[in-house]
């Protein structure tokens, strides 16, 4: 998880932390102690001038003077007490806030990492297999079969690559403060399916899907960024499962809102990776092991796109086995 570096940092931050609570119960206990003296000396030296005005020893703790004494005593017990336990606290605080950082900045540094391992891998594979199409059909006289099927390869590469571009493009705008949603009324139920449609097309044969979309269904909003939404759920509902896997895409809609189920029966989620998985550059498990490509881009912008039209997303187990993500989204208005 650490380069030496981190580590080295790491190490030192526990030591001093350490140096720190330890010097500090020291300075607690040797306060503490001066005090318990400091209270024996008063009482010894009242307690001689008791006796000396004929006082009976047995008794001097019950006087005035002692209980005086014995409440000055307590109360600076009391206050070394309280002050070292807020004392306790504030260390305890800036410990567990440095700490927070510190992993914080050690997860995004290891995301940035796995984004830039992904994204070169990304763009050099559909790059290198265009060239070697292009070189097939350059040096080697095809039939025209042989040429569609080697067309439809290289219009698979660009897609590949422009989805990639689209990604990196939608997620930089997003960050931005100037990014507004460009609404308008637009058809979902046509987008969607024109969407699964054309997803259905290129995975022909390799998963079983299944659609059910509402005609009709309308919103008020962003085509472009929406359309994104809808296609990034539904790729990866095809990259996280296998060949046998069921695919299923819901839309409806009421008065208020648009309902998008994207259901797969893949890999399924770990409930502790619920969340984390809308993070930017998030993808699960290491880059290093992985056998699916992506940038960890596309539910970040899935959630992002979402919220801004001021809806929400939920991810939930589906059964027996798989994912299903929710996206609700209200109509809004024209
Ligand atoms: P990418 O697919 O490019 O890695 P995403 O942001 O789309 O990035 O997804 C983040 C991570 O969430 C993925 O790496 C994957 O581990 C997990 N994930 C997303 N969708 C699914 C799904 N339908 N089933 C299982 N895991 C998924």
């Amino acid at each position: 998880m650490f380069n030496g570096r981190r580590s080295r940092y790491w190490l030192f931050f526990h030591i001093v932390f350490i140096y720190i609570t330890i010097s500090f119960l020291w300075w607690s206990y040797l306060l503490h102690r001066n005090n318990a003296e400091n209270f024996r000396e008063v009482v010894d030296r009242h307690r001689q001038q008791y006796i000396g005005t004929g006082g009976d020893p047995l008794r001097f703790e019950s006087t005035r003077a002692y209980e005086v004494i014995y409440e000055d005593y307590r109360r600076t017990e009391w206050m070394l007490y309280g002050e070292g336990a807020v004392f306790l606290f504030l260390i305890g605080l800036g410990f567990w806030r440095i700490r927070k950082t510190f992993r914080e900045e050690i997860a995004m540094t290891r995301q940035q990492n796995n984004f830039l391992l992904s994204i070169t891998h990304e763009l050099k594979s559909p790059l290198a297999s265009l060239k070697l199409t292009m070189q097939t059909m350059q040096k080697r006289k095809l039939e025209e079969e042989q040429m569609r099927r080697l067309g439809d390869m290289a219009l698979d590469d660009i897609e590949r690559l422009q989805s990639l571009v689209e990604n990196i493009l939608l997620a930089s705008k997003i960050e931005s403060a100037n990014f507004r949603l460009n609404r308008e009324l637009f058809d979902v139920s046509e987008m969607v399916q024109t969407i699964y449609d054309r997803i259905m097309d290129k995975y022909q044969g390799q998963r079983d899907f299944h659609a059910d979309i509402e005609k009709d269904v309308h919103i008020y909003g962003d085509q472009l960024s929406f359309s994104s939404v809808v296609y990034n759920l539904i790729e990866n509902a095809i990259k996280y499962s296998g060949p046998d896997a069921h695919i299923r895409v819901r839309l409806h809609g009421d008065e208020q809102n648009v309902y998008l189920h994207v259901a797969d029966t893949g890999t399924g989620i770990p409930d502790a990776e619920k969340e984390k998985i809308f993070g930017r550059f998030y993808r699960i498990g290491r880059e290093e092991t992985r056998t699916t490509k992506g940038t960890g881009l596309g539910l970040f912008i899935v959630k992002h796109v979402v919220e801004m039209h001021g809806g929400h997303i939920a991810v939930q187990d589906n059964l027996p086995k798989g994912s299903i993500f929710k996206v609700t989204i209200p109509v809004g208005a024209a």
